[in-house]
């Protein structure tokens, strides 16, 4: 991995706007901006983390554009390398310029995630503290950039770090052994490095056991909207969504497809898909329609079974009640205006909201519940518990967890020293790969391409 070059990118979305800033990272970083920028005043020499005004001029003296500038000399700075940035009008041609400027002086153009990747590399932080800023680059709920927030302070980070001193703690204490074989592990050491790893493998269960809200927090919960065509669905949907986008029409089925659409309910992120109505037909689209909804049901998180509180339930809700089967299912019963019809036995069994979709009766009620479900509640709980919300890190964990349960049963069960010691280093090299310490190149490539440039 190139460290030597100085970097240079656009750190603002290409395309008009305001202010565009480029950003340069590397020895060079200096010289390349005194090269090319004219600050107004004269002050001889550059303060570090003070921005100037001035002007960005080619080398024969023309002003290429009016611009702010800073620099920021390592080791404060993102990448703990010399960092200089030029704030300058936002037009993609001006833009072009300054970096063609700097190119000629000698910096090569940024990879995606080159500015992070070398804020890895230079210690600045760990891998899961980089990949959150990804996350939080991407977060489109408060809970999710909460979540990315706290795994960006180096919440998690700080945790993996803590399971891996304890770990090698044991290590030392098993190769003092593989030292000094004369000297027989006492079973009283046994036993206090039984239940020390016991504690440990205890600890990263219960860091495991967070990754599904930590995971629905990130990703947002998948809600399925399911029942026969008219029902309400499409306009269930729209009232939660709080605008038109679904079709709301008078005849059946149709919602051919599947619509699927975000939004936030009490900090909780939500992907609310809305399916075909479940019924049994010969039209081969509806068909295929049915097909993806049962499919949908096994993804889900949530299934809002919606039946037409005014009309006797019939072979169609009973075949989406049957589609639903091994989900997690609340009961809407909607059209909640009009004459009720009594539910059979079946659907009683539900939890239920009852709502008119129509004048709204129940909606709060029904969104509370489904929040209230997963905890959703503004989103506070990632930004005050640690939480697991990245399949990697889960893996990983998992990995370290197992390995540290095989080194117990080795201990209860007399492996020789080298064996034990062998496991640690297997649990060690897991947690590793969360902070970053023993991932493999090909991880970090995977990780750090997912940015966008000039990051
Ligand atoms: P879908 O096929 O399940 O998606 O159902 P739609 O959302 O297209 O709604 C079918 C029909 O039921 C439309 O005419 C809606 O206006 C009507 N409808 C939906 N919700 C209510 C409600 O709460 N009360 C009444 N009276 N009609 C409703």
């Amino acid at each position: 991995m190139d460290r030597e070059h100085t970097i240079v990118a656009p750190a603002t979305p290409t395309g008009e706007g305001g202010v565009g800033i480029v950003r340069l990272s590397g020895e060079a970083a200096e010289g390349l901006l005194k090269k090319i920028f004219r600050p107004t005043a004269d002050i001889g020499s550059l303060e570090s983390h003070r921005l100037y005004h001035g002007f960005v001029q080619e080398s024969e003296g023309s002003v290429v554009d009016e611009v702010m500038a800073v620099l920021m000399r390592k080791p404060r700075s993102y990448t703990r390398e010399d960092v200089a940035e030029i704030h300058c009008h936002g037009g993609p041609v001006v833009m072009r310029r300054i970096l063609d400027l700097l190119v000629e002086g000698g910096a090569r153009i940024a990879r995606p995630g080159e500015f992070t990747l070398r804020a890895f590399l230079n210690g600045r932080i760990d891998l899961a503290q980089a990949e959150a800023v990804v996350e939080l680059i991407r977060a489109r709920s408060e809970a999710a950039s909460h979540v990315a927030l706290g795994q960006m302070e180096g919440r998690l980070s700080r945790a993996i770090h803590g399971f891996r001193e304890r770990t090698a703690d044991f290590l030392a204490e098993v190769e003092a052994h593989i030292d000094f074989p004369e000297e027989d592990i006492q079973p009283a050491g046994f036993d206090r490095l039984e239940k020390g790893a016991r504690h440990l493998q205890d600890e990263m269960d219960r860091l495991l056991a967070t990754f599904e809200s930590g995971r629905v927090l990130r990703e947002g919960l998948a809600v399925l909207i399911l029942g026969r065509p008219n029902v309400g669905k499409s306009s269930l949907m729209n009232v939660l969504l709080g605008e038109a986008r679904a079709i709301v029409t008078d005849i059946p089925g149709t919602t051919r497809d599947t619509l699927e659409e975000s939004l936030v309910l009490h900090g909780l992120p939500l992907r609310l898909v809305d399916t075909a109505g479940v019924r049994s037909t010969t039209d081969p689209v509806e068909a295929e329609g049915v097909r993806r909804a049962r499919d949908k049901v096994a993804s889900a998180d949530l299934v809002l079974l919606v039946v037409d509180g005014s009309r006797q339930v019939g072979d169609e809700d009973r075949l989406a009640l049957q589609a639903c089967r091994d989900a997690q299912v609340l009961l809407v019963v909607n059209k909640g205006d009009l004459p009720q019809v009594p539910l059979p036995e079946a659907f009683l069994d539900l939890p239920r909201v009852t709502v008119s979709v129509r004048s709204g009766e129940g909606i709060a009620k029904l969104e509370e519940t489904v929040a209230g479900r997963f905890g959703g509640d503004g989103g506070t709980e990632g930004r005050e518990t640690t939480l697991l919300s990245d399949r990697r890190h889960r893996e990983a964990l998992l990995r370290a967890s197992q390995c540290l349960g095989v080194f117990r049963a080795g201990l209860t069960g007399n492996s020789s020293p080298e064996f034990l010691a062998l496991d640690l280093h297997e649990t060690l090299d897991a947690l590793g790969e969360i902070t970053g310490e023993t991932a493999p190149d090909e991880i970090l490539e995977r990780i750090f391409t997912r940015f966008c440039i000039g990051k």
